[in-house]
């Protein structure tokens, strides 16, 4: 990908996540190269998902970001275990920030975690305003360059691109 293809507008809630989780990871998924459907803690995270918004279709589309279910001024985000919540918090907050760019400013979000009985509030700060604006910037950079290397995390082992970042083990 370079810099002529790249529009920062049509990152996704889950893509801009992944720039802040693992650069590779992001730049795999960026361009197309993506197991996710094959990943059992991803399948499970979804039928989760897909259970909950099943009862009422509030999804929008900012960009190329798809909010799963908005209603009432609020951009609800639904995950498995609280594990990933760091990351569903910066999703949600990024989707607040593209709403406030097209002019929504009073929106606000809600984690939740039903296997768990979390509900949490999420607001979208001025400091996350420039944590997001900074992100994008680096996003862009990441997708300029050739695929970055293996680096291993603690989230690799439940990583849908773990046989293909490990295969030589
Ligand atoms: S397995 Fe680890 S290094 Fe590879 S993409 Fe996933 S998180 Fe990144």
């Amino acid at each position: 990908m370079n810099d002529t293809t790249i529009n920062l507008n049509n990152l996704g809630g889950l893509a801009f996540s992944y720039s802040v989780l693992c650069e590779r990871k992001f730049w795999l998924f960026e361009n197309q190269i993506q197991f996710e459907n094959t990943n059992e803690n991803v399948k499970i995270g979804k039928e989760i998902e897909d259970n909950y918004y099943l009862r009422e279709n509030k999804n929008i589309r900012i960009e190329g970001a798809n909010i799963d279910f908005f209603k009432d001024g609020i951009v609800y985000e639904v995950k498995k275990s609280s594990r990933s919540k760091e990351f569903a918090v910066l999703q949600i907050k990024y989707y607040l920030y593209l709403l406030s760019k097209k002019g929504v400013q009073d929106a606000s979000g809600v984690l939740k975690i039903p296997e768990e009985r979390v509900t949490e509030k999420v607001e979208l700060t001025d400091e996350d305003i420039v944590k997001i604006e900074e992100q994008l910037e680096k996003a862009k950079n990441i997708l300029n360059k050739p695929i970055p290397k293996v680096e291993r995390k603690k989230i690799c082992s439940k990583c849908a691109y773990y046989e293909f970042c490990f295969v030589e083990e």
